[in-house]
């Protein structure tokens, strides 16, 4: 779908948030980007919207570059308007666009929501927001869905049921995802490719690939994938 060549972002008064950036992200993946705070990841993800130009290097749609609508953002904060409904906000980029705002309520059902869909967000716990804020980048259906450190806020019971209900989400819309994390049990769990980041200057240290996604935390494939992420990481700040 998209190939990074060669990515470089120096921000003014020199310091280099990303060098020498390759990745390539194929349709179908779910690519997490896994490294410190302050390695250059949300500055990545940057990048990949067209939020943001790099000083060197390209990006390079494999097809054309998608339409408005056709990548998604969630952040770690849900950004939800406080005065609208549920079914308001899910369904704002629609109505901005013109479009029917149909799919925003069945979204707003397939992410668990039914039956909320007149509450506003402060009525609604931490975990609902984020659903709503799910439901909001899914319903245009994107082709590729970035995520900035979605559930970094939640609590861990939380995050485990969102975790799981996103992974079933990306398979089921067939979205390619970008998700980024410092968490090596979030990373495990969800992709089924790791970009291993390593901070100043910004670069990838390793990539991992999993052939098929965790769907049971029981699974010692899950714990064999952590110790593997654990021994990247080891092995990148040991060099
Ligand atoms: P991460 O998301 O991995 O925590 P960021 O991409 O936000 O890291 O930032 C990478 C580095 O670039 C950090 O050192 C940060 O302080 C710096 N940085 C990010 N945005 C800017 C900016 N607009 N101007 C200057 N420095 C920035
Ligand atoms: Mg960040």
């Amino acid at each position: 779908m998209l190939r990074a060549k060669n990515i470089s972002r120096v921000f003014p008064g020199g310091l280099v948030a990303l060098q020498g950036i390759d990745l390539r992200i194929a349709e179908g993946d779910f690519l997490v980007l896994l490294g410190p705070s302050g390695c250059g990841k949300s500055t990545l993800l940057r990048l990949i919207a067209g939020l943001d130009k790099p000083q060197s290097g390209a990006l390079i749609w494999e097809q054309k570059a998608p339409a408005p609508g056709g990548i998604g953002f969630v952040f770690q904060d849900p950004t939800l308007m406080p005065w609208a409904t549920a079914a308001e906000n899910a369904a704002l980029p629609l109505r901005l666009r013109g479009q029917d705002t149909g799919p925003a309520s069945s979204m707003l059902t397939r992410v668990g929501l039914a039956g909320f869909e007149h509450a506003r967000p402060a009525k609604l716990s931490g975990g609902m927001r984020m659903r709503v804020s799910l439901a909001r980048a899914l319903a245009p259906r994107p082709r590729l869905l970035l995520m900035d450190e979605p559930f970094a806020a939640l609590d861990e019971f939380t995050r485990h049921r969102l975790q799981s209900d996103v992974s079933d989400l990306a398979r089921e819309t067939k979205c390619t995802v970008v998700f980024v994390t410092h968490s090596i049990y979030e990373a495990a769990f969800l992709a089924t490719r790791v970009a291993i980041m390593s901070a100043r200057p910004g670069r990838i240290a390793a990539t991992h690939d999993f052939a098929t996604p965790i769907t049971d935390r029981l699974d010692p494939a899950y714990a064999a994938r952590v110790a593997d992420l654990t021994h990247a990481l080891g092995a990148l700040h040991a060099g």
